[in-house]
């Protein structure tokens, strides 16, 4: 069975948490793509080749998580030859047989805009920023400064910017627990998943 779950939405807004809970749930392989903008963008030298050239071994950095990393990331996000170069391997990711949720800012628009279930994972900046700050630690305001500057970067790219597809369903998680929000993205693939 091929199944794609499309998980977008603005940094830290609990796609990642919602996402490896979905997958855990219904069986299907995760992949979280941020990681793969986040790799090219820490890698340094040419981003192009960066992304060309991507390994595993880029993807196991300890480091891929930090704010640097994050910043580092949507830099490389506006170059179009750098978000060519990851599309193929995150298309054939989302084919593969048994089922796949792929989460990050364009899954639905552009990557698989024929997934069987989107959504679109949002929350307030301040709540994004706090829930970050907890993990990074730091100045909460630096942290807020960073969310935003990424979500201006992220919305106003010429290509592939974060936007909800038509069809994605909405889930604000600004005043929802973690098992709140897992529970509202299992009702809508259950609602979609072949009978
Ligand atoms: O989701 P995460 O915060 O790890 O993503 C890091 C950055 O990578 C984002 O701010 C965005 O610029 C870029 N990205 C993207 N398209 C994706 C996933 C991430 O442009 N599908």
């Amino acid at each position: 069975m091929k199944f794609t779950v499309a998980i977008d939405g603005p940094a830290a807004a609990g796609k990642g948490t919602i996402s490896r809970a979905v997958a855990e749930r219904f069986g299907f392989a995760h992949l979280d793509t941020g990681a793969l903008y986040r790799a090219v963008g820490v890698k340094g030298g040419d981003p192009v080749e960066a992304a060309n050239t991507l390994a595993p071994a880029d993807l196991a950095r300890d480091d891929l998580r930090s704010l640097e990393a994050g910043q580092a990331a949507s830099k490389v996000a506006v170059i179009p030859e750098v978000r060519a170069a990851l599309l193929e391997f995150q298309r054939k990711f989302a084919a593969q047989e048994g089922g796949a949720v792929l989460d990050g800012r364009d899954i639905g628009t552009v990557i698989c805009p024929e997934a069987e279930v989107k959504l679109f994972v949002t929350a307030s900046a301040e709540v994004r920023a706090h829930r970050r700050w907890l993990e990074v630690g730091g100045d909460e305001a630096k942290v807020l400064a960073e969310v935003r500057e990424r979500d201006e970067r992220d919305m106003n790219r010429a290509d592939a910017p974060l936007k909800p597809a038509p069809d994605a369903v909405l889930i604000d998680t600004s005043e929802m627990s973690i098992d709140e929000a897992v529970a509202r993205a299992c009702a809508e693939i259950t609602a979609r998943l072949p009978a």
